[in-house]
């Protein structure tokens, strides 16, 4: 009997609760997709000299264990007029989502902070073939995935405006110099008080 009451208590409070499933796709009913989440890779969008940040060196291509992309580069007219930091840019850049496995190696082992696991993930097709993402769809994927996280450069090196990245640099160096010289006064302090 009162093992009867106790389900039926649990019946009861399970009725009241708010359901905590995701109705997915209805957009209102989704979970959130956490800032960590990998979707398909996207190239990334450089606002301070407006270029991408790729610069087609291919190593990307050449790691991807699926070998489902293809880039080529070209000079960048920029750089001749000094407004670029990046000698080649990327002219043309394809993947094969449909062969993506979504690894990440692509991101690991870009130097230039060009490309991203976006959030993008919702690219199914019918067609075995039609999920090919060329550079401006994928750069389009990019800025939306920037804008959405608020993403900015790991390497100072890495941006594009010349004027920026010089700043910068400076900046970064002045503070690296004050805290050498901090750390030298802490170590010299044991001396100091011995005399
Ligand atoms: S995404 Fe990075 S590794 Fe790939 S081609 Fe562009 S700069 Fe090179
Ligand atoms: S995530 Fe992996 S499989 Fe997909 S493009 Fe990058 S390296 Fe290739």
């Amino acid at each position: 009997m009162l093992g009867s009451i106790k389900g039926l208590k649990v019946t009861l409070v399970t009725m009241m609760r708010k359901p905590v499933t995701a109705q997915y796709p209805i957009p209102s009913k989704r979970l959130d997709i956490e800032k960590r989440f990998m979707g398909f890779p996207a190239l990334l969008w450089d606002d301070s000299n407006n270029e991408p940040y790729c610069t087609g060196c291919m190593v990307c291509v050449r790691e991807c264990p699926t070998q489902c992309m293809s880039a080529t580069m070209t000079d960048n007219d920029k750089f001749t007029e000094e407004k670029s930091t990046r000698k080649k840019i990327i002219d043309s850049f394809e993947i094969n989502l449909s062969r993506c496995i979504v690894c990440g190696i692509c991101v690991d082992v870009c130097n230039f902070d060009a490309i991203e696991m976006s959030h993008e993930h919702e690219l199914s097709k019918f067609q075995r073939n039609a999920n090919r993402a060329n550079l401006e769809s994928l750069l389009e994927m990019g800025k939306t995935f920037q804008e959405k996280i608020g993403w900015k450069p790991v390497q100072i090196k890495n941006i594009g405006d010349p004027v920026l990245r010089s700043k910068l640099q400076a900046e970064a160096k002045e503070k690296l110099e004050k805290l050498n010289s901090t750390d030298a006064k802490v170590d010299t302090k044991p001396e100091d008080l011995s005399k």
